[in-house]
């Protein structure tokens, strides 16, 4: 028992200091916020594989947070580096000026991406990558004369975080629906999820590739010389982990590139080891013009994002008189020197582990666990990739979202942590995963599935 285990649910309080009065001020961000408060579920501590809560239990870690903390928890080499830091140079500008580790950290960055991915611009989100690398898209074809490509195309059910750049190329719904206007000259090629035969699919689905041909739809449509980029995220995580059908992403750049559009690929999910390479661009052996990450690239311990650009694009902008800045883009906290510092000691620690590959010797194990699932009630489907992994059940008729959100909270009792999107069970455990912690996130996660109405 640790310290916190011998502590009983009333002395939370005392704990936290929280009081059922002091819950009203924050209003918190994807959340149920009046169902929350009435029963709140505060995390205290972290430690490898494990939260605690408030009420002292020892909480496994099945989301590696919110699919960030690749490496775990409280790991002290980033803990000291982060520490050490704010003691010796707290803030640097990042506009005209710079710190030593902003180029150590984007030197080791591009040294790990295939070429000609080898120029880092750094933000603080997933969704500040999304904007960053849309911008620069737009101002890539102006930069080479051809300012008619202002069009944008995503993907319908895709999640490109929460900016008005990103909602609009966005294709969940419920992200969109509540704000109106969006981008102009945005559209959205269909989604990959629910092909007819990809049931059950061990890792990526067989059926489908000509859904990428919804691309060529779209350009014939609006005319190629209208659109500037495509952007995708090689596995959609957030709408409920829906995996490209085989040969997709590579016919994607095929048609990119003979129409002179750019390719993104949105790696905040799959960046940093997730899919059991470094990123989805070595597993699915597809080079786009741009690639964005955050998340994992500080194992989520401060906040940073960073958008890599191929030469191809950071060349282009390389023009004119050397005084004048070239993009006008840019974040006050761009390369922070906190989060250069956490970056490069996780990167350290994703080396030292071999963590960046970690996920394909447990993809096996992994993959064979979850389809243990396949019987449980209410099951339709199982999908899997490295190390994400998820389960979709049926729908409560009238009542969507609602058995998968039940499943969350029994597990959340039980000791685990999942997430859900609509009616999945979406996992993606910190990569440094056991055998044994498979069994119990799996197990437990049968026990919620079997005590579901
Ligand atoms: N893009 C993708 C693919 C994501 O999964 C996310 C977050 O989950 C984002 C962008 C947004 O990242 P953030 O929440 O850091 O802004």
């Amino acid at each position: 028992m640790t310290e916190a285990n011998t502590l009983a649910r009333g002395e939370i309080e005392q704990i936290t200091g929280l009081t059922t009065n002091n819950l009203d001020a924050y209003w918190m961000p994807f959340t149920a916020n009046r169902q929350f408060k009435k029963d709140p579920r505060l995390l205290v501590k972290a430690k490898d594989m494990h939260y605690t809560s408030a009420d002292g239990r020892q909480i496994l870690d099945g989301t590696a947070g919110l699919w960030c903390c690749n490496a775990g928890h409280g790991r002290q080499k980033i803990v000291e580096a982060v520490q050490q830091q704010v003691a010796e140079l707290d803030y640097a500008p990042a506009f005209q000026m710079a710190h030593p580790k902003s180029f150590e950290l984007a030197a080791r960055l591009a040294a790990l991406m295939p070429d000609p991915l080898n120029h880092v611009f750094y933000t603080n989100s997933g969704s500040e990558s999304v904007e960053t690398a849309l911008k620069m898209a737009l101002a890539y074809h102006k930069a080479r004369g051809e300012g008619s490509r202002t069009r944008l195309i995503g993907r319908e059910r895709g999640y490109h975080g929460v900016n008005f750049g990103g909602i609009s190329v966005g294709g969940m719904v419920a992200n969109r629906k509540q704000f109106g206007a969006m981008l102009a000259g945005v559209d959205h090629m269909r989604h990959t999820h629910g092909i007819a035969g990809n049931e059950f699919s061990k890792g990526v689905p067989k059926n489908g590739i000509e859904y990428a041909e919804d691309l060529m739809r779209l350009i014939q449509l609006h005319d190629p010389s209208t659109i500037a980029a495509v952007i995708v995220e090689p596995v959609a995580g957030s709408a409920g982990v829906i995996l490209p059908p085989e040969g997709y992403l590579k016919r994607l750049r095929e048609i990119c590139d003979e129409h002179g559009i750019l390719l993104i690929f949105d790696e905040v999910i799959t960046g940093f080891g997730r899919l059991g390479t470094p990123f989805g661009v070595d597993y699915f052996d597809v080079i786009p013009d741009l690639v964005t990450t955050a998340k994992g690239l500080t194992s989520g311990v401060v906040p940073m994002g960073a958008v890599f650009a191929s030469s191809k694009v950071y060349d282009a902008f390389m023009t004119g008189p050397d005084h004048l800045i070239e993009l006008f883009h840019g974040y006050t906290y761009s390369a922070h020197p906190l989060a250069c510092a956490a970056a490069l000691a996780t990167l350290d620690v994703y080396a030292e582990e071999e963590l960046l590959t970690r996920g394909a010797k447990m993809a096996e194990y992994w993959q064979e666990a979850l389809h243990s699932l396949r019987d449980c009630p209410h099951v339709i489907d199982i999908r899997n990739i490295g190390l994400i992994g998820a389960v979709e059940l049926e729908p409560i008729a009238g009542e969507p979202t609602k058995r998968a959100f039940t499943a969350f909270l029994k597990a959340y009792e039980k000791n685990i942590l999942i997430r859900t999107t609509g009616d999945t069970i979406a996992m993606s455990p910190p990569l440094i995963i056991s055998e044994s912690e498979i069994d119990t996130l799996v197990g437990t996660l049968r026990d919620v599935l079997k005590s579901l109405d």
